[in-house]
C-alpha cells in the first residue's frame, strides 16, 4: 500500500555558518496496525517482492511535492533522496527523475540522489552511464555510508559525483580515539583535495559536532541537530529551534523562514 509510505526529514547543517540548506528524506511505513515502521524492518521485502522502482518513485513524489512547497515558501531547501542498488537497472531513470523535477518548476539543484558504494560497485559501467546522464541534468551526486565497501579509491577519481557522507562507525569514536579522529581528518582532506564535499552522519554529540566542524567538514547530519522528522515538523524546528531548544551551546539553525 503505497499510500501508507510517509517520508520523514533531516538537516544537513552547514558546520561554517550552521544553515540549513539542504535535508535527506527518509521513508517510513504507517501501518494501520503495527505503527511506523522503520526502512530496516521492511525494505529487504521491498527489494525482495521487486518493488523498489516504485517506492523510489513515491519517494521522489513526495520529497519533490515538499521540495515544491518549500520553494514557494521561500525556502531554497534540497532534498536528497535515497537510491537502492537496484535501481541501476532502471536505465530510465534519468528520464524520469528529469519530468518529474519539471512538472513542479523544479530546477535539478533542488534534488539530490544519495547512492552506496554497492550501486557504483555493481555494475561500474552501468553506474557511470547513469550518474554522469543525472549529473549531467544538474542533480547532485552524494555517495552514502562511505568507508564502509570494499570499493577501490579510483572511483572517486573516475566517477561524477559532488559529495561524499563519511558513516557513522567513523564519527562515533572519534571524540576518545586520536586514531580515529585522524581518520575522519585525513578523509575531509581527501574528499576536498578531489573538490567533493564532505558530509558526516550520525553527529550526536556537542563533541563530534564541534571536531567535525574543526577539521573542515562542510556538513553535519544527526540526533545532535535533530531526528528524523515530518516536514511540518521541521519547518517548526527551523523556525524555533533557538527558543525552543534548552541547550545554550546547541547549534544555531538560522538563514531561513
Ligand atoms: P542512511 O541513508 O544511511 O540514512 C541515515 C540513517 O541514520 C537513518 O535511518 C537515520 O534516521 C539514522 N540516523 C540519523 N542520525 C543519526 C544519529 O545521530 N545516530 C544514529 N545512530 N542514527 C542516525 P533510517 O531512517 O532508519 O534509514 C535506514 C536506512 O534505510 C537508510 O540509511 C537508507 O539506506 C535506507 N532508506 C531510508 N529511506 C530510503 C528510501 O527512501 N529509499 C531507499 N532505497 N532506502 C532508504
Ligand atoms: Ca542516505
Ligand atoms: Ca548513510
Amino acid at each position: 500500500r503505497t499510500d501508507q509510505l510517509v517520508v520523514y526529514y533531516q538537516p544537513k547543517i552547514d558546520l561554517d555558518t550552521g544553515e540549513v540548506h539542504s535535508v535527506e528524506a527518509l521513508v517510513r511505513w504507517e501501518h494501520p496496525i503495527r505503527g511506523l515502521l522503520y526502512p530496516d524492518s521492511f525494505l529487504h521485502l521491498v527489494e525482495e517482492f521487486g518493488l523498489m522502482p516504485t517506492l523510489t518513485r513515491v519517494v521522489l513524489d513526495q520529497a519533490l511535492d515538499q521540495a515544491a512547497a518549500w520553494h514557494a515558501q521561500g525556502q531554497q531547501l534540497t532534498v536528497a533522496v535515497n537510491l537502492s542498488a537496484s535501481s541501476l537497472v532502471d536505465s530510465d531513470l534519468p528520464r524520469q527523475v528529469a519530468s518529474m523535477l519539471a512538472a513542479r518548476n523544479l530546477l535539478p539543484g533542488a534534488l539530490q540522489l544519495e547512492i552506496t558504494e554497492e550501486f557504483l560497485m555493481a555494475d561500474p559501467d552501468r553506474a557511470r552511464s547513469i550518474l554522469t546522464q543525472l549529473r549531467g541534468t544538474g542533480i547532485q551526486i552524494s555517495v552514502d555510508d562511505y568507508g564502509t565497501g570494499y570499493s577501490s579509491l579510483s572511483y572517486l577519481r573516475d566517477l561524477p559525483i559532488d559529495e561524499l557522507k563519511l558513516d557513522r562507525s567513523f564519527i562515533f569514536p572519534m571524540a576518545d580515539d586520536v586514531r580515529a579522529a585522524a581518520l575522519v581528518a585525513s578523509t575531509i582532506a581527501l574528499a576536498h583535495g578531489l573538490g567533493l564535499r564532505m558530509v558526516a552522519e550520525g553527529v550526536e554529540t556537542h563533541v563530534a559536532y564541534t571536531e567535525l566542524a574543526a577539521l573542515g567538514c562542510d556538513q553535519a547530519q544527526g540526533y545532535y541537530t535533530s531526528r528524523p522528522v515530518p516536514a511540518a515538523e521541521l519547518d517548526y524546528l527551523l523556525r524555533n529551534r533557538r527558543s525552543a531548544n534548552k541547550l545554550t551551546d546547541s547549534p544555531p539553525i538560522t538563514g531561513l523562514g
